[in-house]
């Protein structure tokens, strides 16, 4: 056997797993379709020198120290604490909503107390809450979610928010402190010099063999490896014999504006109700880096192309389960990753998986 590991997907779960059973002295033949490291959160410079997320704006941020350690091995960090604002009508305002998002919108100079009143006034409280529907009902009201989360949520799922799961609109909480960072995670960084960089810390050994522009189909019967992990959809794995999961897909609309020190006041700017893209991100928020011109992306979602997302909703969860049925019945291969294990995942929850996956695969002998 040529290699102990084949592993398909260089982003975080791919990477992770990579570099752990490297560690461990195993070989590893690890492969990716497109031409380059990192998954979604590859970075590069743009043609005008400007560091940027090519695939939409990623931002680190994480409550698990042991994540956190793991990564400071590869990388030094920058800290940055990541500011969203909504256009609503004339306004930029927080979002998060918080008090001061209150206070601007309807023209009030409430306090932190007052701010419970208002909320507890306009709130349409539901029970059981099982969609981001409900969610949002049930912690602001109407009349803040139309502003903020249903023409949003449209444009980004092309579905109500009655028909998502409520897990999508809880990942964005209601504050009544003046809180306005979008996350409040105990660790918020960004890699000093990227994530690419981060990236080719990882694989930097010996026992790993990358190869891009490869797709599993085309060397998974052309090369000899014990187990493989495999970190794409798991769909298109099993050739979709229960049917498509759907996944969400986004077209990146990238810019460069020569002579421009700041396009933005925040790092994103996200338009609800405006627009056919949901958010614009300047790089430079992110990076820190200074320029003569800024470089920013806006976001188009589609419903195809590359999948970006899967779609948390209950029937497809449900067909999620018929593939994930015969995936934990594989004893040759392993499934991780937001597209593997569809799930809304985000960056430090990928790690995570993965490095119990490469653990529980090294101890079984796999
Ligand atoms: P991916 O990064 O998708 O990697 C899977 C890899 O597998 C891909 O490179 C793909 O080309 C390859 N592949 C698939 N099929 C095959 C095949 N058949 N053959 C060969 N290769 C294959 N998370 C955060 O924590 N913070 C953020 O700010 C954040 N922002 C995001 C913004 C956007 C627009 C998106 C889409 C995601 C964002 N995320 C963010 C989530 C983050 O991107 C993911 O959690 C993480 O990158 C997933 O890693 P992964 O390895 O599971 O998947
Ligand atoms: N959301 C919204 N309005 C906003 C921000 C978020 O309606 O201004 C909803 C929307 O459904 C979105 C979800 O909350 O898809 C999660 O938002 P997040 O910013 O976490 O999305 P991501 O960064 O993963 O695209």
């Amino acid at each position: 056997m040529k290699y102990d590991y084949l592993i398909v997907g260089a982003g975080f779960a791919g990477t992770v797993c990579a570099q752990q059973l490297a560690e461990a002295g195993k070989t590893v033949l690890l492969i990716d379709k497109r031409p380059h490291i990192g998954g979604n959160a590859y970075d590069k410079r743009d043609e005008h020198g400007v560091l940027i997320h090519p695939y939409g704006p990623h931002i680190f941020h994480t409550n698990a120290k042991r994540v956190f350690e793991y990564l400071s091995r590869f990388t030094n960090w920058r800290f940055y604490e990541h500011r969203v604002l909504a256009q609503v009508g004339e306004q930029q305002v927080p979002i998060p909503i918080n008090l001061t998002t209150l206070n601007k919108l309807y023209g009030l100079e409430l306090d932190e107390v007052s701010a419970i009143a208002f909320l507890e006034k306009a709130r349409e409280p539901r029970d059981p809450i099982k969609t981001s529907e409900d969610v949002v009902l049930n912690s602001v009201g109407r009349d803040l979610c139309d502003k903020f989360f249903a023409g949003y949520t449209r444009k980004q799922w092309g579905l109500e928010l009655s028909e998502l799961s409520a897990g999508v609109a809880a990942r964005i909480p209601t504050r009544t402190n003046d809180d306005d960072r979008y996350f409040t995670d105990s660790l918020q960084f960004m890699p000093a010099e990227g994530y690419t960089r981060l990236f080719e810390r990882m694989l930097d050994h010996p026992n790993i063999e990358i190869r891009l522009d490869v797709d599993y189909e085309d060397i998974k019967l052309a090369e000899t490896y014990g187990h493989t992990i495999y970190t794409g959809p798991v769909d298109a794995y099993y050739d979709y014999r229960f049917g498509k999961l759907p996944y969400r897909s986004l077209r990146f609309e990238h810019l460069h504006l020569p002579n421009t020190a700041q396009y933005q006041n925040v790092g994103t700017v996200n338009y609800p109700n405006v627009h056919d893209y949901t958010r614009i991100t300047e790089f430079a928020h992110l990076t820190g880096e200074k320029h003569n011109g800024t470089s920013i992306v806006r976001e188009y979602p589609t419903a195809d192309g590359d999948p970006y997302y899967p779609i948390p909703r209950p029937d497809n969860e449900a067909l999620f389960k018929r593939y994930d049925e015969l995936a934990q019945a594989e004893s040759s291969t392993t499934f991780v990753g937001r597209l593997a294990q569809y799930r809304y995942y985000n960056m430090d929850q990928v790690i995570a998986a993965a490095l119990n996956a490469a653990h529980h695969i090294y101890l079984q002998g796999a």
